[in-house]
């Protein structure tokens, strides 16, 4: 673990540390581990704060599942005070670029490239467009991951298959898959981004899953993007997209692993954590299990590299309240480079974990 002293961050970030307490009234005690019941746990991290956006008081404590090693806030906000850690406007940031502002040169090139591969692989229609894109893509592996990761991994779409897109945020997923084929709903607790993609044409409802409570049997693909960590009850949002889904449609899920590399080095530091929007950390097996136990196969599990470079960085930022230097930065690179490695041969190791699966024909 990074040795970096707790009086440091208090020392560099004196006017954002959070020092009010978290409505007494407004916290609930969690007995036992929200993906598998087990009681038996361990203390992780004490005393965690709100270091990403600084508006969630109170401190956090973080215990490990002994049974199944997922981690979960005890005790933590009850669903009727958790706005309060959302009182910053936030929003998924998404990995797609899809400017469409003039290029030239080489910033040309790089676009078609990137539009060639998303038209041959998800049946959009991007310019400008060239199939060196397609051609290239098996010997770019870093490239051909973030398109795949645009489009969450999914199969092309077929005439008028639906998806739904849990925590939509910004939309820009919802235009991607619109632009792919895929007729889109969405839900997000966040009004106003509701009202900004309401404005767009899209079929958008404030709320989470449970929005679209009534629609059994309806969407061939759902996607869950950094959104399972976030809810109280991992389990039945995992049960509602089965039975939203048709036979056959699948469920795409992404969320921050507990078991990473970037956690074993930052550990309180580490970004995913962010207490107590967080409230449960899954690892590989813990995910696939509660998707097994739900009636899912698990088709596919992506392993993303070159995430942990980004996260040391905002795990550096966390810990110094400050930018690293340089030669940080540059050793935080052959970090990358080594971790990358290392998940190449343990995709357990991963930052993310990323899995597709499938509701059973029958
Ligand atoms: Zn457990």
């Amino acid at each position: 673990m990074l040795k970096l002293e707790k009086n440091r961050i208090e020392k560099k970030l004196p006017h954002k540390n959070i020092s009010t307490m978290w409505p007494s009234n407004g916290l609930e005690a969690v007995a036992c581990c929200p993906i598998c019941k087990s009681r038996d746990r361990r203390l992780l991290h004490k005393n965690l704060k709100d270091q990403i956006f600084f508006c969630a008081p109170g401190e956090w404590d973080l215990c490990q599942c002994s049974a199944c090693n997922s981690a979960y806030l005890d005790p933590r906000p009850t669903q009727d005070t958790i706005h309060l850690a959302y009182a910053i406007y936030y929003t998924h940031k998404s990995f797609i670029s899809l400017s469409h502002s003039p290029a030239s040169g080489i910033r040309r090139l790089r676009r078609a490239m990137a539009n060639g591969y998303r038209n041959w692989r998800f049946g959009t229609d991007f310019k400008p467009s060239t199939v060196f894109g397609i051609l290239l893509a098996p010997f770019i592996p870093g490239f051909r991951q973030v398109r795949e990761h645009e489009g969450r991994n999914l199969p092309r779409v077929k005439q008028g298959a639906r998806l739904l897109d849990i925590g939509f945020g910004s939309g820009e997923f919802l235009d991607f898959a619109q632009h792919a084929g895929w007729k889109v709903s969405g839900a997000d607790p966040d009004l106003k981004a509701v009202q900004i993609n309401l404005q767009k044409g899209f079929d958008v409802r404030q709320g989470d899953i449970f929005a679209f409570t009534n629609h059994e049997n309806t969407f061939d693909a759902i996607t869950l993007s950094h959104v399972i960590e976030h809810v109280h009850d991992p389990r039945s949002v995992i049960r509602e997209a089965f039975r939203l889904l048709k036979p056959g449609g699948v469920i795409w899920v992404e969320t921050p692993n507990i078991n990473s590399l970037g956690h074993k080095h930052f550990g309180p530091f580490w970004r995913g954590l962010e207490p107590p929007r967080h409230l449960v950390l899954f690892n590989w097996s813990s995910l696939q299990q509660i998707l097994h136990d739900e009636g899912f196969h698990i088709t596919r599990r992506v392993t993303r590299l070159g995430m942990y470079r980004r996260l040391a960085a905002k795990s550096r930022l966390i810990a110094c309240g400050d930018n690293p230097n340089f030669w940080i930065t540059f050793i935080d690179r052959f970090a990358g480079m080594i971790a990358n490695l290392h998940c190449k041969i343990n995709h357990e190791r991963t930052e993310f974990i990323t899995i597709l699966a499938q509701k059973p024909n029958c």
